[in-house]
Parts: structure tokens; C-alpha cells; sequence
């Protein structure tokens, strides 16, 4: 398969937007990952200007292999009508997924299929469609570089498919509509980071994606309980959970711990299996402890909606 050069074609995409990719990424070592990236557009004649403001998770029921990946469809939809409830202007604009597990650099024949098929759909609202392709991991500190992305332009009636290239992609310092919490409190808060801690680069970027992505989230230290983070956890139905992430530095490497406090009785299940597990840092406990929260609130609002309407 060949992928072309396009001039008419230009994206913006926010850091945040990448570190969210990047993010759910480093969740899943085995298998393929993604989600769907919204955002707006402008089209003058055959110029196509993008802008990406959101990356909306793979869902509960999304299904992942080494080799391929299906996103949970009702669930996003769910999600992207709160989002355009408040942002009108907001459209469907593709997919991010990754290859970093199976090495493949480029689209797949079944990803370039389905892609084709969406783009030339009559339901499909808009004239092109956006993939953005994770292709590598790599050993970097930079919370940007940890690995590769390629960006594929397909547009509606085009036989041919167009990869982006590094001139045509703007990067920028903008907030996200979605996940929830980004940049909707973009006060910068006073500082309360532990500073009798020893300088670790992976502390500094926790520190750095709380504050971005959960505001409602400080650091802390004390010298009984060590480094810890604790605040309101925003949830998808828009109440809020306490939780406190507790950093355990006993060992030579760290470890994070979750827990809910006074967790709602429909959250009880997460609190008990968030007990159990241990993560690599502070926000992967925070990622997985949002994830498991939003998940439980869906299915039950799901189970709600099967017995009403059987
Ligand atoms: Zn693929």
C-alpha cells in the first residue's frame, strides 16, 4: 500500500491530546489500544484545516488482542453527546489506535478497509477521516517522545490515502473538552509539592499530568504517610469520588496504591478490587482508579436502562 504527500492538508494537535494517547499506551503492553479524537474543521475549496480537542477513551466494552482492536461505539456515543451538549461545534473527526505491540509501521489492510468504508458512508458527517497511528515505543524521558506517531488523512470519494508529515502537523499548548478534566479549571493553584523529596523525573511528570488532568487532585507529604495525592476524582455522570494515591517507597522502586474514600455504595466493588492491585506510578493508579469508576457508573446506568425497558 502506498500513502501520498497532500499540501492541502493541515492538523493542530495539542500536547495534552498526545499525552493522553500516550497515556492509555503505556496501559497496555500487550494489546492494541485506541479511541476516538474529536475536534473541529475548516474546508476552503480542497484546504483542509483540523483541529483536535478531545480524545474520547476506547470504552468499557471495547475488545483488544495483539492484533486487533474494536472500541465500545455505544459508550463513546454516550460520551461525545454530553461533550457536544456543551460544545456544539464539535465533530467525529477519526480514530487513534496502536501497532506498538505488533511492530506493524503502518495501517493495516483492515484498518485502511474500514476506514474507506466509514469515510464514504452517507451517515459520515464530515468529508474526510483522521487515523492517527501509534507505531513505536521509545526510550525517552520526554513525556512527548515516548513513542511514534503517524498521522492518515482519508478523504471522502479519494482513492488515495495521505500521510502527514512533520511540517503539516502543528503541535500546541491547548486544553482539551475531553477527558473531562483537562483545562476546565485552568487556574494554576498553589504549589504544594512535597520538596523534601529526592528529585525524581517520574515524580515531576506525575505531578505534571495530575495537575493537567485532575485538577481537583493535589500532592502531599507527611512524614507518617510519605508522598501521597488526594482530591475529588470527577466522574463520567458528573459526581465525584475522593481518592488518595499513596506512593510506596520502600522498595527500589516505587509503588502507588488507590483508594476511594466514602465511595458510594455503586462504587464499593471498584474500592474492593483497587485494594488489590499495585501500579508503576501515581497516575497509572489514577487512570485505572477513573476508568474502573466511569465503567462500573456505565453498566449499571446500562442494567438500569435493560430492566426499564424489558
Ligand atoms: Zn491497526
Amino acid at each position: 500500500m502506498k500513502f501520498h504527500s497532500t499540501d492541502k492538508v493541515r492538523l493542530v494537535m495539542p500536547t495534552a491530546a498526545l499525552v493522553t494517547v500516550f497515556d492509555e499506551c503505556d496501559g497496555f503492553d500487550q494489546d492494541e489500544t485506541g479511541g476516538r479524537v474529536i475536534g473541529t474543521y475548516q474546508e476552503h475549496r480542497d484546504k483542509l484545516d483540523i483541529h483536535v480537542t478531545g480524545i474520547i477513551e476506547a470504552g468499557p466494552q471495547a475488545s483488544r488482542s495483539a492484533v486487533s482492536f474494536f472500541q465500545d461505539g455505544a459508550y463513546q456515543e454516550q460520551v461525545f453527546r454530553k461533550i457536544e451538549d456543551q460544545h456544539r461545534e464539535i465533530e467525529h473527526l477519526g480514530n487513534w489506535h496502536t501497532h506498538h505491540v505488533n511492530g506493524l509501521q503502518h495501517l493495516s489492510g483492515g484498518d485502511i478497509e474500514t476506514y474507506y468504508r466509514t469515510v464514504n458512508h452517507r451517515n459520515h458527517n464530515t468529508p474526510f477521516f483522521y487515523a492517527l497511528l501509534v507505531t513505536g515505543r521509545q526510550k525517552s524521558a520526554d513525556p512527548l517522545r515516548r513513542y511514534t506517531v503517524k498521522h492518515y488523512i482519508f478523504r471522502r470519494g479519494d482513492e488515495r490515502i495521505y500521510e502527514l508529515h512533520g511540517n503539516q502537523v502543528e503541535i500546541v499548548e491547548k486544553p482539551l473538552v475531553w477527558p473531562a478534566s483537562v483545562g476546565s479549571h485552568a487556574v494554576h493553584r498553589e504549589r504544594s509539592e512535597p520538596s523534601s523529596s529526592p528529585a525524581r523525573p517520574d515524580r515531576a511528570y506525575d505531578n505534571h499530568t495530575i495537575q493537567e488532568f485532575y485538577p481537583g487532585i493535589r500532592p502531599f507529604s507527611s512524614p507518617k504517610l510519605g508522598v501521597y495525592w488526594r482530591g475529588a476524582l470527577d466522574l463520567l455522570d458528573g459526581s465525584s469520588v475522593q481518592v488518595v494515591v499513596l506512593e510506596d517507597a520502600a522498595g527500589h522502586v516505587p509503588k502507588y496504591s488507590a483508594t476511594l474514600r466514602d465511595a458510594p455504595t455503586t462504587l464499593q466493588d471498584v474500592a474492593d478490587e483497587l485494594s488489590r492491585v499495585e501500579f508503576s506510578s501515581a497516575r497509572a493508579a489514577l487512570i485505572a482508579t477513573e476508568r474502573n469508576c466511569n465503567r462500573a457508573l456505565y453498566r449499571r446506568t446500562h442494567e438500569q436502562h435493560h430492566k426499564s425497558s424489558t
